[in-house]
């Protein structure tokens, strides 16, 4: 219960951490970051289809030498009268009359053929409070002029800080303004603010964000085509037009757009013209409520907590990588075609923040582990040494007893007094008992000095056949004594250099082994052959053969069987410890094939080259 408590604190605290993180930082503003994130996807949709109900008039350096002037009131009462002609939907002016010249009469004709149209709009940044209409009124002879207010705003002082134009006004202080009154003939629909997309308030105004076309999608004709292309005229009919300035004269005549910084992005006159078209096709994005904002941030930064703290470094990178993109391709596909803007700067952050907020926490909480455990290893080395040499010491302790027991035995035994033969039985046994003791503690003693000292090989070019015969006539009178047939089946061999005394070790044991576990009249089976650069050799007897999961266990020092501890067999489990010790000091193999009951067979690869 309080192991539990105890490992499921940390993820708890690491879930309330990371939804603090992802709270806090959704309530800082990050519009400029956003605004990246925002142009990035307004640029990378595909091209919006255009209503086309608007046309551009719009003169440039062509029409001032064409005319060797910028169009006077002469020239613009000439182009009034054409537009009149092409019985146009609504004809906006969005040049700057003030840089127009002309004389008062010429003024007054301006504004008399302008007022012969009703759909006429003298357009500008002008706001009139609510019952002060007559304050954005033209001056002198150009009082008569209908005008109206349809602000540019831009990024200035709010949201991105950019000076980037995004928004537009639909309303001020309740007033419906000229771009949705002129949008509301073609789509009544928008008149209805509850039907707007993406509306919101803001200071005593209901804005929207401008679904802006790629630069250049309005139908567009120079200010001289309209006065000496009759044939245009008919394009007009029923459409938007909208007459502005490409002079490259002031600023103002200019703004920076989602597509491009550039001081001189866009015509004031193309700006009006995206304005109208996002409400006539009423498609101002909709910007996703700041309570989903918060929710994703948290659930980000509850992943990137969770992959930075449990995850493996390279994996956790890519699964945040992962997540990164995924977002992303979410929030895309929600702004097109679904014109839902998806917040990703606060996401975002949340990924950074975590990551390097926990990775050096990481760090620390890793090295300590590894700092503990190397010293646990230390530990368990040293007591491993510790170990060794009490048995070493032990064992040798052992021994100056043991030879006085032996020695005493063989006098008592030459006394010349008879012995009742329970006596001299009693004696043999004591005698066989110190050898069987004597032998292991040699085994012992031996191992204990490998352990601490390591063996040093003393190769010699050898046949290895050679040394199985000699092994094997060594173990003949143990054999005979279970009648047990040593049967050497051996391929012709390459000499190959190695340490004798070593690799007759390690196959006295086996052969030894095979003896000990095999039953009385069995047979035991070695052969040598040469494969693929190794020398093979094996050893197969028909014992009790080993459990499948003793198996893996038998080449661990000191291990014995369950069946060899609970028989008479005498042995250290150190035999076979010590053969793939030895036999991997020549960069061999050794293991063990056994079907319990049937018998075993150990294999001992060595390499040829080596
Ligand atoms: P031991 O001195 O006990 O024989 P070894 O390291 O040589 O020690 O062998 C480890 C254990 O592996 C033995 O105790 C025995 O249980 C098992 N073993 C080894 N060789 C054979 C074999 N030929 N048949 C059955 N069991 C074997």
């Amino acid at each position: 219960m309080l192991n539990t408590a105890k490992a499921n604190f940390p993820s708890l605290l690491r879930i309330i951490f990371a939804i603090a993180v992802g709270f806090l930082l959704s309530q800082v503003k990050l519009d400029l970051f956003e605004s990246y994130f925002y142009d990035f996807r307004l640029k990378a949709r595909p091209q919006v289809t255009n209503s086309e109900n608007i046309v551009l008039v719009i003169s440039n350096k062509d029409t001032v030498s064409a005319f060797k002037e910028i169009p006077s009131f002469k020239l613009h009462s000439d182009l009034l009268k054409k537009l009149n002609q092409a019985s146009p939907r609504a004809i906006v002016y969005a040049t700057a009359l003030e840089r127009v010249n002309g004389s008062p009469q010429d003024k007054i004709l301006f504004s008399k053929i302008s007022n012969e149209n009703k759909n006429f709009y003298y357009v500008t940044d002008n706001l009139a409070m609510k019952g002060e209409n007559k304050s954005i009124q033209l001056t002198g002879e150009l009082s008569s002029v209908n005008i109206a207010s349809g602000p540019v705003t831009s990024d200035k002082k709010s949201f991105a800080q950019d000076g980037v134009t995004r928004r537009m006004l639909y309303s001020y202080q309740e007033q419906i303004l000229f771009h949705t009154l002129l949008a509301g003939q073609i789509n009544p629909e928008v008149l209805k603010k509850e039907r707007v997309r993406g509306l919101f308030p803001w200071i005593d105004s209901d804005q929207l964000f401008i679904s802006f076309q790629k630069p250049k999608s309005f139908e567009t004709y120079k200010f001289e085509e309209i006065l000496t292309n009759t044939s245009l005229l008919d394009r007009l009919k029923n459409k938007i037009v909208i007459v502005g300035d490409d002079l490259q004269l002031e600023t103002k005549d200019y703004v920076q757009t989602p597509f491009s910084r550039k001081i001189d992005a866009m015509t004031v006159a193309e700006l009006h013209a995206n304005m109208l078209e996002t409400l006539i096709q009423n498609s101002a994005p909709i910007r996703a409520p700041p309570w989903l904002n918060t929710i994703i941030t948290i659930l980000i930064s509850i992943l990137t907590v969770h992959v930075v703290l449990t995850v493996k470094p390279l994996k956790g990178i890519l699964i945040l990588i992962g997540a990164a993109t995924g977002f992303s391709i979410i929030s895309y596909f929600a702004f097109w075609p679904f014109g839902f803007w998806l917040e990703m700067a606060h996401p975002f952050l949340a990924i950074f923040l975590c990551y390097y907020f926990f990775i050096p926490y990481r760090l620390i909480v890793e090295n300590r582990r590894s700092w503990e455990y190397y010293q646990k290893h230390k530990l368990l080395s040293e007591v491993e040494q510790l170990k060794t040499n009490f048995i070493g010491l032990m064992s040798h302790d052992l021994k100056t007893p043991l030879a006085r027991i032996q020695g005493m035995t063989e006098i008592i035994q030459k006394e010349p007094t008879p012995l009742s033969s329970a006596q001299r039985e009693a004696l043999d046994l004591i005698k066989q008992s110190s050898v069987d003791l004597t032998a292991f503690i040699s085994t012992i003693l031996n191992y204990a000095k490998i352990e601490s000292q390591g063996v040093e090989l003393h190769k010699q070019s050898k046949d290895i056949n050679q040394l199985l015969l000699e092994v094997i006539k060594k173990h003949e009178f143990l054999a005979k004594l279970k009648r047990i047939q040593l049967l050497p089946e051996l391929e012709t061999l390459f000499s190959i250099k190695v340490d004798p005394e070593l690799i007759k070790q390690v196959l006295s044991n086996l052969i030894e082994n095979a003896i000990k576990y095999s039953p009385e009249d069995s047979k035991v089976l070695i052969s040598t052959e040469e494969s693929d650069g190794k020398i093979i050799i094996q050893v197969a007897d028909q014992g009790s053969g080993i459990s499948a999961d003793e198996l893996s266990n038998i080449f661990m020092k000191f291990f014995r069987s369950k069946n060899a501890k609970s028989s008479p067999i005498k042995g250290s489990g150190l035999g076979l410890y010590l053969a793939k010790y030895f036999v991997e000091l020549h960069q061999g193999r050794i293991y063990c094939e056994s079907t319990p009951g049937q018998g075993s067979t150990f294999t001992v690869e060595l390499p040829i080259s080596n």
